[in-house]
């Protein structure tokens, strides 16, 4: 797949004003370790647009929905729609990921090259069946400096051999950084 250089970033939904949880945080969720948050959520209503960060080319769009018992009891929570969209700096020709989580729609696929900007999907709607399951809608939003396995990785880390914590970046500084040095990157 021929990547595509990315001159500057923005940021997904407009603003990061409604953070409600952080990069880094350790979240217990159903009395169950979490671990280390890789990215940040992003508290937006319903059907409001996500814009790819950069320019770049998908590398991952698919559904992945949660889990239900017979009794409708939530047994996995998952991401609902996600993508992945790769960017290459424009100095040291550096390959990242920038990844956007709780979706309920998409409009982008595999494939698909797009520019900063360019609308990628929508937040979905909460606890529902085909969407995934979580409480509040929002968008999950991560940085990714690692390779790429083809897969989704944790959205947490707990030392489980499957990501590195290193690799995510904290994603409103890694932006601005982005913009500020812009040739040097
Ligand atoms: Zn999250």
């Amino acid at each position: 797949m021929a990547y595509r250089i990315t001159p500057n970033l923005i940021f997904p939904i407009g603003n990061f004003k409604n953070i409600s949880s952080g990069f880094g945080e350790m979240n217990v969720y159903d009395k169950t370790l979490w671990g280390k948050h890789l990215g940040i959520d992003i508290s937006a209503p319903h059907d409001t647009r996500v814009f790819s960060a950069g320019r770049g080319v998908v590398v991952y769009s698919r559904l992945h929905p949660g889990e239900f018992s017979e009794d409708g009891r939530v047994e996995k929570r998952n991401w609902g729609g996600i993508v992945i969209i790769a960017h290459k700096k424009p100095a040291s020709k550096a390959i990242f990921y920038s990844l956007y989580g709780h979706l309920g729609k998409r409009y982008v696929k595999r494939g698909d090259t797009i520019e900063m900007g360019g609308i990628i999907g929508t937040i979905g709607k909460a606890m529902s069946e085909s969407n995934g399951a979580w409480e509040e809608e929002h968008l999950h939003f991560g940085i990714y400096t690692g390779p790429y396995y083809g897969k989704v990785l944790p959205g947490y880390y707990k030392e489980n051999g499957l990501t590195e914590a290193e690799y995510w970046k904290e994603p409103v500084s890694f932006i601005k950084n982005y913009n500020a040095k812009n040739a040097l990157i």
